[in-house]
């Protein structure tokens, strides 16, 4: 028979770590399967994921610019992938139909609660950034019932509209970067892509509490320009969206092999090579 396929589709897609990560997970949960990586365009999805599904294709992760594509895609979604209006994650059921979720929220969720020991509970929290992260990461954050979540973006008119549709998920509302003087946060979450390109958000201080908690949903070999922002101001914890990936791979790896793997390791090893 068929070794199981699975793979992610992305562009650019050449540096994907999620490879690496998925033949690990398969090593050490004693799974026989096959992950590639492959480069495909917003215009070639929908014939590029057809084809993966009928050639044998057990399960896809889409990334960066595919999620709304994928979200579409799917046959059934999940409630978190429904909220996100995203999908990171396709998986072909018994019955030939494709299952969209979305595993970015609950990844960062696990990262910073189990990984960082961070509490959410009780707590302000600062987005940044109003994009498809933004949106897939609101859901699980709410389950955390922090004390009020602002989302402040370039676009203020786009967190605003944000916060508008999760605002029967808890204390949330909107803004712009100039509107955040004066304000001051237990955690800030750096949802935006600036990152990508060495750029911060304009950022007032006093904006982290003490002893506050920032995350940069990006990730580099070198520390992100929010992550340094973060370090020069003082924050208890200076993170990136390293162990975010590691951990949203494993949860679909719990989807499509229906075990969890250890994700520990995977982390010390992609911390170890940058
Ligand atoms: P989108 O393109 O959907 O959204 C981008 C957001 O960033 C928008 O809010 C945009 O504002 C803002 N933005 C872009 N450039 C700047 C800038 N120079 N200054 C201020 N704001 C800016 O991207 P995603 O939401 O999909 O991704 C956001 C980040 O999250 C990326 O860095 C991505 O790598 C990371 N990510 C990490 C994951 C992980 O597993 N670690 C998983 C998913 C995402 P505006 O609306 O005004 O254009």
């Amino acid at each position: 028979t068929q070794i199981d396929q699975y793979a992610v589709f992305g562009s650019p897609i050449k540096h994907s770590k999620s490879p690496t990560i998925h033949r690990i997970f398969a090593e050490q949960t004693g799974q026989e399967l096959i992950y590639t990586a492959q480069e495909v365009t917003a215009d070639r999805f929908e014939s590029a994921v057809t084809e993966f599904f009928r050639l044998g294709g057990q399960g896809l992760n889409c990334t960066v610019p595919l999620k709304e594509l994928a979200w579409r895609f799917a046959d059934r979604k999940t409630e978190r992938a429904e909220s996100a209006k995203a999908v990171n994650t396709l998986t072909l059921q018994a019955d030939g139909s494709i299952l969209g979720d979305n595993t970015d929220g609950i990844g960062l969720v696990t990262d910073l609660i189990v990984n960082h020991e961070v509490t959410l509970n009780g707590k302000k929290l600062l987005i940044l950034g109003a994009g498809g992260a933004s949106r897939g990461i609101l859901s699980p954050l709410f389950e955390q019932q922090p004390a009020w979540v602002l989302v402040a973006n370039r676009t203020a008119s786009k967190a605003v509209n944000l916060a508008d549709e999760f605002a029967d998920r808890g204390d949330i509302n909107g803004c712009g970067f100039d509107e955040l003087a004066g304000l001051s946060f237990d955690v800030i979450l750096n949802a935006t892509s600036a990152s990508l390109s060495n750029d911060l958000p304009p950022l007032p201080e006093g904006l982290l509490a003490p002893n506050g908690v920032c995350y940069d949903l990006a990730y580099g070999n070198e520390p992100t320009a929010f992550v340094r922002w973060s370090i020069s101001h003082g924050a208890a914890s200076s993170l990136d969206g390293l162990g975010m990936l590691v951990e949203q791979a494993a949860e679909a790896f719990l989807i499509w092999r229906g075990i969890r793997p250890d994700t520990a390791p995977v982390i010390k090893l992609l911390n170890a090579e940058r």
